[in-house]
């Protein structure tokens, strides 16, 4: 069903300030970064691979990703797994009786059709299904 690791999605306070560990002590090169108001959150993408490490930064206090941090802390927010066909996957699951947050995909940062697993399926990680 899914195929690689498309990203790993890291909760952070400020993107900015977290870059330099990224790109000026790993290496990784910023390709661009993206504000996606619908799910209050500017996303900065760094490939890493044929994957991509994804800073989170919260544009709004109430948003998914400041609750994050609020309740855990900085850290690994979620995994994405890249999927063909979203839909065929999100009817397969439910047809599997796995927890969805979205039973529709959504629109995600860089284009991509995205949509979440409820951690309580899954043991506890946040899930993105993604196409490309
Ligand atoms: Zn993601």
């Amino acid at each position: 069903m899914v195929s690689k690791v498309d990203h790993i999605g890291i909760a952070v306070v400020n993107i900015d300030e977290t870059l330099s560990f990224y790109t000026g002590v790993l290496g990784l090169k910023l390709l661009g970064s993206e504000t996606v108001a619908d799910q209050k959150v500017k996303v900065a993408f760094l490939p890493l691979g044929d994957t991509e490490i994804e800073l989170l930064e919260s544009t709004d206090p109430e948003g998914p990703i400041a609750k994050f941090i609020e309740a855990k802390g900085q850290g690994i927010q979620h995994i994405a797994f890249r999927v063909d066909d979203i839909e065929k996957a999100l009817a397969e699951l439910k047809g599997k009786g796995v927890r969805l947050i979205d039973e529709k995909p959504r629109y995600g940062a860089g284009g991509a059709k995205i949509a979440f697993l409820h951690p309580k399926a899954t043991n506890g990680v946040l899930v993105e299904l993604c196409q490309r």
